[in-house]
């Protein structure tokens, strides 16, 4: 997996760790009645009306009890299953509820592993492949070489995040970080995450350093590089220049790159060595929204 090696076929993504070191709503209510007269008028959407209501009954957080520490365990032990094994990653998924970033009529999928649609067409990652690519940052092999206890505590240091989405992976990244910067091109979808980190700090003791940045991630953000860790949540033909120059000595960034053009994409890791030289790793097949440039 490193720099060099001959192009092989992607290995399927999340790798297991050991491989990747090598390198509300009220009830129904009653239709209402329309009269002319003594007749009644036909209303054939009414009975859609009624069962959207109950749809959304069944699956709104009460109902289900998406509010319980358990739901969220039981998305952590499928995750060790699926080789996620460092502890820090494990207690942020334990900790951030993902229902609230979330659509209410997607709501009883939230713990799915599965990726779901936020709107304006992009997607919140599988929490096994947001996991794996959190677990590869926190595996870096830049960390053993900076001495301060606080880094076992905030493994990724200052981190970088492009594409907030909906600000879920960004509150992820918040508890293994001393300082979040993540960026989004797309202004409601930038809103949308700002709404819902603010609904999570009322659910939270402690509240993560996270700085919510509207802009285009492809030049990063210069006014707080470098960062330890970078990561990216679509994939584009080819690594920023700007994500490069603003990795620190020991950091590393992890992105989903396109091996050709439109074609599949492949889970990138570059290391910056202590030295200043770049080193080159792939982690096997995934599949991300694609990387824009410019703002909406
Ligand atoms: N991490 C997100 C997943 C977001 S999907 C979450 O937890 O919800 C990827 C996001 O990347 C989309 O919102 C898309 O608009 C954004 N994106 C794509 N190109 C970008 C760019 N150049 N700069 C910033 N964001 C970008």
């Amino acid at each position: 997996m490193s720099a060099g090696q001959p192009d092989r076929k992607p290995r399927r993504f999340p790798l297991q760790l050991d491989q990747v070191a090598t390198v509300k709503s009220s009830g129904p209510k009653p239709a209402p009645v329309a009269q002319t007269g003594a007749r009644e008028l036909l209303r054939p959407q009414a009975h859609l009306q009624q069962i959207e209501q109950d749809r959304r009954r069944h699956t709104t957080p009460q109902g289900v009890g998406m509010d319980s520490i358990h739901v969220r365990r039981r998305m952590v032990e499928r995750l060790m299953l699926d080789g996620i094994s460092h502890q820090h990653v494990l207690d942020a998924f334990v900790r951030v509820p993902r229902h609230l970033f979330v659509d209410t009529a997607l709501v009883n999928q939230a713990y799915e592993d599965t990726s779901l649609p936020i709107g304006l067409g992009q997607t919140i990652s599988k929490p096994s492949v947001v996991a794996a690519m959190m677990q590869l940052l926190c595996v870096r092999p830049g960390l053993q070489v900076q001495a301060e206890v606080t880094v076992t505590h905030k493994p990724l240091g200052q981190c970088l995040e492009i594409g907030s989405g909906c600000g879920y992976q960004a509150a992820l990244l918040g508890h293994l970080s001393r300082r979040v910067v993540s960026i989004e091109r797309l202004r409601d979808l930038h809103l949308k995450a700002r709404a819902n980190l603010d609904t999570l700090r009322q659910h939270l003791p402690e509240w993560p350093d996270v700085r919510l940045v509207y802009g285009d991630g492809m030049i990063g953000h210069a006014p707080l590089a470098p960062y330890d860790t970078i990561i990216a949540a679509a994939g584009g033909a080819a690594l920023p220049q700007a994500w490069i120059d603003q990795l620190a000595p020991g950091g590393r960034l992890v992105a989903p790159l396109e091996e050709a053009r439109g074609g599949t994409q492949v889970l990138t890791i570059l290391d910056r060595l202590p030295d200043g030289s770049l080193q080159h790793s792939r982690a096997g097949a995934v599949l991300f929204v694609p990387l824009k440039s410019g703002t909406t």
